[in-house]
């Protein structure tokens, strides 16, 4: 797949059934550009709804926040790609700093993840970044670069083409502060460049590159200005319908 403009949206663990309808509803009610991608990572309970609703209505797709990396079996409350595809989920996001934070989720369990994703036919939207720390060391390029080499780099070409990196600064997710237009451009240059050089300049020209931390209606434009930011991943700004919208919109004027 080539590189595309992608607004994508991560629920995360919010809203309660009623509330989580109404807002597909009121999604579905807007008039998102239809020139850009755009993808929505809602709580797992709600993904057949939103299949439904989003992708059938104005062609939203729908995306999984997480799966197992087993094909199936003894794994209490987990949720296995396969079950996903039964229900023609598209996407699902995998190593989301959340994720790797507060369930331990490492690199090679995240390989064998994106590995059981698309094997059952979904995409991978692939999350990686580095924490505040790491950014003050100045290694943040070589260690978000590592992330992607061992989560990523054992694909074949034709699997890539159904990736997509989402880089998010852990400092700069739900907390306000957001990565300067710079900052994630330097990021995403770095990355497809070292994507280029080590695997490929068409994997790497194909890529769409993702940023998330912060992102709102009041900076979306600056931050799509980067010619290596593809889109965004958005928390927060993508509960409220009318808000994401205006981050679509930036996206396609971009
Ligand atoms: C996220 O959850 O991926 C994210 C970027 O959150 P926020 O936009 O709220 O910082």
């Amino acid at each position: 797949m080539s590189r595309r403009k992608i607004a994508a949206g991560n629920w995360k663990m919010n809203k309660n059934y009623d509330d989580a309808l109404q807002l597909i509803r009121d999604i579905s009610a807007t008039n998102p550009p239809k020139d850009i991608h755009t993808i929505l990572a809602i709580p797992s309970i709600y993904l057949k709804n939103g299949v439904d609703m989003l992708m059938h209505i104005i062609g939203i797709d729908v995306a999984a926040q997480n799966c197992h990396q087993e094909e199936s079996g003894a794994y209490t409350g987990e949720i296995a790609a396969s079950m996903l595809a039964s229900i023609s989920v598209p996407y699902v996001v995998i190593g989301h700093s959340e994720r790797r934070e507060y369930f331990y989720e490492n690199n090679a369990q995240l390989a064998k993840k994106v590995d059981t994703a698309l094997a059952n036919g979904l995409q991978v939207i692939f999350c990686c970044g580095e924490s505040l720390e790491i950014r003050k060391s100045g290694d943040h390029v070589a260690y978000v670069s590592e992330q992607i080499r061992e989560g990523l780099f054992h694909l074949s070409d034709e699997q890539w083409s159904n990736i997509v990196v989402a880089y998010e600064p852990i400092w700069a997710i739900g907390t306000g502060e957001t990565a300067s237009p710079e900052q994630a451009q330097e990021m995403h240059a770095a990355l497809r460049s070292m994507i280029a050089s080590e695997k490929s300049n068409d994997i790497a020209d194909d890529l769409s590159i993702l940023y998330g931390g912060s992102v709102k209606p009041s900076n979306a434009a600056d931050i799509f200005s980067g010619s290596d930011v593809d889109g965004a991943l958005v928390g927060g700004a993508s509960l409220v319908a009318d808000g994401f919208l205006e981050i679509m919109d930036a996206l396609s004027k971009s």
